[in-house]
């Protein structure tokens, strides 16, 4: 889009027969609805994605709750602010056990947090997410409430795994914003499906924009010849010629297309490192309402990996009349991901069942498990580091993707602070010439 907006003649080679890639909306007949792959939040400090979203016309398709509801199994429950100054003295220590002490030693930790993400220590890249809450002195009842929470949720890894480097980078980047914003970063949702949020205006700018768009168009290698891209070679043998190309695959379907570029052993073995982590998504539509308060509300010490439900109903004002529908997403699913449909299902109805009264009689009407082994890059330790820059040593082939070095983790805002430093390396090219 980006590209034909500065007059560019573009093509789109997209493998599958839909746009979307990993995030799409998908049917379910049985209820006639159109859920989503997996359920996508937005933080306000998505600055290149907003940026997407008005080119296409769907910014007005995301909504910035003022609050979020923390459960836990024995039925208490803590209302949190997630925007202003409440936001922030949330910080501090929301979990109802947490005494005066506690939340002075969150206090503390998480200033210390704060200046080791806009300072970090020459070890962080060295340290999982737990180990660098423990050097700080991040009390449990602080990590339990929030911390583990969010670390889980912007690396999709267990933070007995998560890198440290990934959470303080993403930490400083919203500090950063903030500042410049003069507000705090917050989390919010679409209001609308993935297809509608991200891929029907694409759609429409494409026609207006005469770009074209090629649907199961594998491709297999970029063609470069003296120092020039020439071309994409697809998997049927023809050749899409072009004189600059944006790689945006993600780093499992890298291999082979960039056989050409000096430098190709050391991207393919960075994306061969990166490997992928599994998130497991449950949509599940019941006969009767959950009692839900907010649009999403956390589980304490649910499974033990991120447990949030997402009401369907508050965040897209959906009929009832075929059911409601909640969606439940598991990040850093190592053990679901090899567990059959059924047991997702019974695993999920159990889990809610411990935390909503209403969920006890309810009876599933519709199911859909989606699980998606390679979800995103794996954010452990010592993989940031890894992740190639945009530009190559050949500049009419720049890469993009959220594997891609960008200031965030896997993320839709990767993936579009990506796409548009690239964008950028290749208008230059241009005015250079
Ligand atoms: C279940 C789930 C939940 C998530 N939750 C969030 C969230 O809450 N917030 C958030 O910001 N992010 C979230 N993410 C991450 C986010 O979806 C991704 O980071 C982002 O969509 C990546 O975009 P991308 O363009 O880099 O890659 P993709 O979306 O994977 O797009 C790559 C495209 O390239 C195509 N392709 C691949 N190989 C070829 C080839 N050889 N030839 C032609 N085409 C090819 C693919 O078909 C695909 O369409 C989540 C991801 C998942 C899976």
């Amino acid at each position: 889009m980006w590209l034909a907006e500065a007059g560019h003649d573009v093509t789109l080679l997209e493998r599958r027969g839909h746009l979307g890639g990993r995030t799409h909306a998908m049917r379910a007949e049985r209820v006639d609805d159109l859920p989503d792959n997996g359920q996508h939040v937005i933080a306000s400090g998505y600055e290149h994605l907003f940026r997407y979203l008005t080119s296409i016309g769907t910014r007005q398709f995301v909504a910035f709750p003022a609050t979020s509801t923390l459960r836990w199994p024995d039925g208490r429950k803590v209302v949190v602010r997630t925007t202003g100054f409440g936001a922030v003295r949330q910080l501090f220590g929301v979990h109802p056990d947490a005494g005066v002490h506690d939340r002075l030693r969150a206090a503390r930790a998480t200033v210390r947090l704060g200046w080791q993400a806009l300072h970090p220590p020459a070890d962080l890249g060295d340290l999982t997410t737990e180990q660098w809450f423990t050097r700080v002195g991040m009390p449990s009842p602080a990590r339990e409430a929030l911390w583990d929470w969010l670390a889980l949720g912007i690396a999709a890894e267990p933070v007995s795994q998560g890198s440290a480097k990934v959470f303080a980078k993403v930490l400083a980047t919203g500090f950063r914003m903030g500042v410049r914003h003069r507000r705090a970063i917050t989390i919010g949702y679409p209001t609308v499906d993935l297809d509608t949020l991200l891929v029907s205006g694409a759609l429409s700018f494409f026609a207006a924009h005469g770009v074209r768009v090629r649907y199961r168009a594998v491709a297999r290698r970029i063609r470069i010849e003296g120092g020039a891209v020439t071309g994409v070679q697809l998997t049927d043998g023809t050749v899409v010629p072009a004189d600059g190309v944006v790689c945006a695959v993600p780093n499992s379907n890298v291999g082979g297309l960039l056989d050409d570029l000096p430098e190709h052993a050391e991207i393919d073995s960075a994306a061969d490192t990166l490997s992928y982590t599994p998130i497991v998504s449950t949509n599940l539509y019941l006969d009767r309402p959950l009692g839900t308060e907010s649009a999403f509300e956390g589980l304490i010490g649910g499974t033990g990996v991120i447990d949030e439900v997402f009401d369907r109903q508050l965040m897209h004002g959906r009929s009832t009349e075929r059911g409601w529908l909640y969606c439940l997403t598991t990040s850093g699913a190592y053990e679901q991901i090899h567990r059959t449909s059924d047991a997702i299902v019974a695993e999920q109805l159990a889990l809610l069942r411990r935390y909503y009264p209403a969920a006890r009689d309810a009876e599933v009407l519709e199911a859909q498990v989606v699980k998606m082994p390679r979800a995103t890059f794996s954010q452990v330790v010592g993989m940031d580091s890894l992740r190639p820059p945009q530009r190559t040593s050949v500049p009419s082939l720049v890469l993009a993707g959220d594997w891609t070095a960008t200031d965030w983790s896997a993320t839709m805002e990767s993936a579009a602070q990506s796409a548009s430093a690239a964008v950028e390396l290749l208008l230059a090219r241009k005015y250079e010439a």
